[in-house]
């Protein structure tokens, strides 16, 4: 055992699990590095910061968490360059994001620097486990949740914070078939939308199911007011490539804000495109994709980086689009794949070295 800088005390494994890995075929979510990141937050501060191999809870069945869902997380990647040094792709926007989560659920903020230092010495400590196979990462996924044993709603006086890495193989995306709900809504204006909490997930399980049963992939989320506006999809926000511009919904409230979104309007802007952040109907969608004035749609976030979408659905009218012929989905995607594994300059400082 030692301690770093930060006073995190950590216990290196004394025998790692990675030989019993294959890496050619890596189930999504379900294989786990050795080690784990672990911090209490008990008296209005965090400490007891351990790096130690991964290990169960025990939990009290009246686990706040469990029973009002006081609970948010965060999903980013690390990768690494040819030199197998590992690369992170803006932890920073991923520490801040968790951090207003964790504000609107009414949590404490986790210290953005001690944040990045326990992610640096865990990646760090199983730098191994990063897939060197193309279109491979290692998934990293911080959580922090309520550990009160009480049952009454209010917030709890004592949280749980972790981060857990998970290898994950090529996650190749086949294009998606959405549709339009028009009953259920993933999120309000003034909600939780905004806040990647547990609650947000859980409400998006049935919606999702009746949409598979329908024949299509996704939800696409309308607004939940007026059942107009086109939101987001599942775990991806949404890219229109019309004739002119290209346009994505603007953030209203209700919607993510994804770091991949960020990302892409940078690129796109820095590559020339004319791009909107703006309200965008769902008729509007309908109407230009039936004309041929709608070129392509895609959808962005870390886990497929860009996914393209063959069909959109909408009450009873339907519109295709080639995946073939879809150009701006995939350049974004190569793009941002080489800036995460140091292949193209990081003009703009997202890639973070663990040295
Ligand atoms: N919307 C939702 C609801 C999501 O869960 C995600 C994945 N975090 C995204 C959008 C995309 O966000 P990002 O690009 O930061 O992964």
């Amino acid at each position: 055992m030692y301690v770093d800088a930060s006073n995190i005390k950590i216990s290196p494994i004394s025998k790692s699990k990675i030989d019993a890995i294959d890496f050619d075929h890596i189930p999504f979510g379900r294989v786990f590095t050795d080690h784990f990141f672990l911090a209490h937050y008990r008296n209005g501060q965090w400490e007891d910061m351990t790096i130690s191999p991964l290990e169960n809870f025990s939990l009290h069945p009246s686990n706040l968490a469990l029973h009002y869902g006081q609970s948010v997380f965060e999903g980013m990647k690390a990768s690494a360059d040819k030199n197998g040094t590992p690369l992170l792709f803006r932890p920073e926007e991923h520490a801040k994001r968790l951090n207003r989560s964790a504000k609107r659920l009414c949590m404490p903020e986790f210290p953005e620097k001690i944040f990045l230092e326990a992610l640096t010495e865990l990646v760090d400590l199983d730098r191994k486990w990063i897939p060197n196979r193309p279109g491979s990462a290692l998934y990293i996924r911080p959580l922090m949740f309520a550990t009160d044993e009480f049952l009454g709603v209010a917030p709890s006086e004592t949280y749980t914070f972790v981060i857990m890495l998970l290898p994950v193989g090529p996650y190749y995306s086949k294009p998606v078939k959405l549709w339009a709900d028009t009953e259920y809504v993933r999120a309000v204006a003034g909600g939780t939308g905004e806040a990647k909490t547990a609650g947000n997930y859980a409400a998006s399980l049935l919606p999702s199911k009746l949409a598979k049963e329908k024949g299509c992939d996704q939800i696409l989320w309308l607004d939940g007011k007026e059942r107009k506006y086109v939101q987001e999809v599942g775990t991806m926000n949404i890219f229109f490539v019309f004739e002119d511009h290209i346009a994505t919904p603007e953030l209203d409230g209700a919607i993510l804000s994804g770091i991949t979104r960020d990302s892409f309007l940078t690129l796109l802007k820095e590559k020339g495109y004319e791009v909107q952040t703006r309200k965008i109907t769902i008729d509007e969608v309908m109407e230009k994709g039936r004309n041929g004035q709608l070129k392509e749609v895609f959808g962005s976030g870390t886990a497929a980086v860009a996914t393209i979408v063959e069909e959109i659905r909408y009450k009873d009218a339907v519109i295709k689009f080639d995946p073939e012929a879809a150009e701006v989905g995939p350049m974004l995607k190569q793009t941002i794949e080489d800036i995460r594994h140091g292949r193209q300059e990081d003009t703009h400082h997202w890639v973070m070295r663990v040295e």
